[in-house]
């Protein structure tokens, strides 16, 4: 049977996802990730179909570089907001397994005892080859989520790119990992990702780790006092954790249940998600124009030379912008 054969009414999606069926929902998301025309027609009838049962979860943003203790905090974490209980999905953002074809994320046995939980679904990092689209399918593979009543969903990026800003966009909550004994440049991380912290954590806190973990945890504390405040009106805390001794690990929970209590009272939390709506209207169109641009016949043509022109100094960088644009406006 062909994959077009496997396709279902929007109806049957859609009802499937509002009555909690994983295999609907994780066909569904499927559904949105491919790239034929009628499919996406298909899921975006989907999602139009479920968005009115959309947006009552917590969104958690969790990056750090590879080897914090990404995997095995959300396995502990995850564990714990299961135990609550709490309905909890977890979908992944692996820029690496696009670049490399390999990825960073996927080769190794993760979340195994939170991926066989009830109350848990996982979704690992979707195909594609552009971050833009691997965001948009991030996007809605949350929405959907929601819609299927997963009450915290955890956005889970490695810390290397720019998936980060997008995972930072998508979510409430953004969760910093870090390390006790690397300095910011050896964790590769930039001034920026702290920025957009709401917490910090100071993963592997535990045995010859833990006096390390808490002179980190006290110096990244003071560092996050000198950032301006954010628009969320939040001071960003630093925590520590292990997942082998599960220290810390309600004391992180709680800090999300705090921010958002903060959110909701000062009625940021609404009006934050709809900000990072219109966030993502504009970078989408940012991005199709972009791709149009680079796609045209005339740009490709002339292009070459006039790098080489730039390059060479022979005429200014904004006269060769405006020449290409120019092309594409004669059309
Ligand atoms: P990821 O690449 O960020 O997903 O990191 P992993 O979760 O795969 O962990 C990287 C390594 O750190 C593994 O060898 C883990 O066993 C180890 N690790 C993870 N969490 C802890 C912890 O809480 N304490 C200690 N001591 N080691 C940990």
């Amino acid at each position: 049977m062909s994959t077009r054969n496997n396709r279902l009414p929007a109806e049957t999606y859609a009802a499937g996802i509002l009555a909690g069926d994983r295999l609907l929902l994780s066909r569904a998301i499927t559904l949105s990730e491919s790239t034929l025309p009628s499919d996406q027609e298909l899921s975006q009838e989907v999602l139009q179909q479920v968005l009115p049962h959309t947006g009552k979860s917590i969104r958690i943003g969790i990056t750090g570089v590879p080897g914090v203790g990404k995997s095995s905090f959300i396995e502990v974490f995850g564990n714990y907001i299961t135990s609550l209980p709490k309905k909890l999905a977890v979908l992944a953002i692996d820029p690496t397994s696009q670049i490399s074809g390999g990825s960073i994320m996927g080769d190794k046995t993760r979340m195994e005892t939170l991926s066989n939980h009830p109350l848990a679904f996982i979704r690992p990092s979707p195909a594609g080859n552009a971050l833009g689209g691997v965001a948009t399918h991030t996007r809605q593979a949350l929405i959907l989520c929601e819609a299927a009543g997963y009450e915290v969903i955890i956005i889970e990026t490695v810390g290397v790119g720019q998936s980060e800003t997008a995972v930072y966009h998508m979510t409430d909550f953004f969760l910093l990992l870090m390390l006790a004994n690397a300095g910011d440049e050896l964790q590769g991380m930039k001034r920026g990702i702290m920025e957009m912290a709401d917490a910090l954590v100071i993963t592997k806190a535990d045995g010859d780790n833990l006096n390390a973990a808490q002179t980190a945890r006290v110096t990244y504390e003071n560092a996050l006092h000198l950032f301006p405040p954010s628009a969320k009106q939040w001071q960003p805390q630093a925590l520590t954790c292990s997942a082998f001794t599960k220290a810390g690990i309600p004391e992180i929970w709680a800090l999300v249940e705090k921010f958002y209590q903060h959110m909701q009272g000062k009625g940021l939390f609404d009006l934050h998600r709809q900000n990072q709506n219109l966030y993502w209207m504009h970078e989408i169109i940012k991005q199709t124009l972009e791709k149009q641009f680079y796609e045209n016949t005339d740009v490709k043509r002339l292009l070459p030379n006039l790098q080489i022109d730039v390059q060479s100094g022979k005429i200014t960088a904004l006269s060769a912008a405006l020449q290409l644009l120019n092309s594409l406006q004669k059309k």
